[in-house]
């Protein structure tokens, strides 16, 4: 028995396996949570048995969630990273033949469980250089289509632009169904994030609309997997149906409610990321030979004018950096994107690109 014919045309979801002494290639958080909140954690977590499976609702980690956002437990589910969620979302909505618009270049899994799922990806392409998404497009592709799908991120990975303001309203207008990924949208407009509720990032609740969110990135929790959803308690009830049970661990799902009350330490990552953001931002446009795309996250994309790219990214990681070749994507040809680290660690970067641009 063989693979069965869609998933034999696929390609698996790659990564370059380097290592490198600079990170800056999967968009994770530069800092980790500090010490002794990692020791009060696993103080908790003895407590708890380890023989029995995790609470059935994630009850504490939904329950926490819904205080942070301003929603109820019932319009929040939560799961194995948010990549677990957006299968379960898309398995939920998505059938043999649903068009399912995406706008590209854009995270590559959307597609492949697109693909997995039997919809038809409706692929449209952008220029990374406005800054933003194709908003008319797909309105305009959207109204040709019935029973349609729409899957974008704002902020986009890989390009950094966001969906114009109004974007979300008039994509529920046109009667498709919504998956808004929002694992960047902390790093959005933060001038000072520890102002501004984080309920404030939350749309309206619709039963056409579910938003994904991660703890993956400006929490700083990527090696925990924690994902979580918002929608109403009916498509909540839906989508629960496809999720597996049991996905979020006992530990993660601890871990994550203690970050939740150390909201402070994700306002402070926040903040430190986006102002490295805009002065890396600003070398890279004094820089000849660069052309960095608008960003609005923890990461750069830029094109290099006059260098291969892989010339830059084999002589970037000689220097120790390693970074993401994003050059494949429709749209990204000599592409390279950088997430934002520490200080130093931009500093680095940016001092080995200069040589080689
Ligand atoms: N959405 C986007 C746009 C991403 O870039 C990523 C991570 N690369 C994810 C979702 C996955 O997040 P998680 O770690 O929660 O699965």
């Amino acid at each position: 028995m063989s693979a069965r014919a869609t998933v034999a045309a696929m390609t698996a979801y790659t990564l370059e396996l380097r290592e490198a002494e600079i990170k800056l290639n999967q968009n994770e958080s530069p800092s980790d949570l500090p010490v002794e909140l990692k020791r009060e954690v696993l103080a908790r977590l003895e407590e708890q048995p380890w023989n029995r499976y995790p609470d059935f609702e994630s009850s504490t980690l939904r329950g926490a969630l819904a205080v942070a956002y301003d929603l109820t437990p019932e319009q929040i589910l939560v799961g194995n990273g948010s990549n677990e969620l957006l299968a379960a979302a898309i398995g939920t909505f998505v059938g043999p033949g649903t068009p399912v618009v995406i706008p590209t270049p854009t995270f590559t899994l959307y597609e492949k469980l697109v693909t997995v799922a039997g919809g038809l990806p409706v692929p449209i392409e952008f220029d990374p250089a406005r800054g933003e998404l194709p908003l008319d497009e797909m309105i305009r592709v959207l109204s040709g289509l019935r029973d349609a799908v729409v899957i974008f991120c704002s902020p986009n990975n890989p390009t950094g632009g966001v969906m114009p303001v109004g974007g979300l309203e008039r994509l529920l207008a046109t009667g498709a169904t919504v998956l808004y990924d929002r694992a960047y949208d902390d790093f959005a407009d933060a001038d000072d994030p520890s102002a501004v509720p984080l309920s404030a990032a939350i749309a309206p609740l619709n039963e056409r609309l579910v938003t994904f969110s991660t703890f993956s990135k400006a929490w700083g929790l990527a090696g925990l997997r924690v994902g979580w959803l918002a929608s109403t308690a009916e498509t909540c009830r839906q989508i629960r149906k496809v999720k597996l049970p049991y996905s979020l661990n006992v530990l993660s799902e601890a871990i994550a409610s203690l970050a939740l009350e150390r909201r402070d330490l994700r306002d402070a990552n926040v903040a430190r990321l986006t102002r490295e953001r805009e002065r890396l931002m600003r070398f890279l446009l004094d820089m000849d030979g660069i052309t960095p795309f608008p960003s609005s996250a923890n990461f750069v994309t830029f094109r290099l004018d006059r260098t291969g790219c892989n010339s830059a990214f084999d002589q970037l990681c000689a220097d120790g950096i390693l970074i993401r070749d994003v050059s494949s994507y429709p749209g990204l040809r000599n592409c390279l994107r950088v997430t934002i680290g520490t200080r130093e660690q931009n500093d680095r970067f940016l001092t080995s690109l200069q040589e080689i641009a």
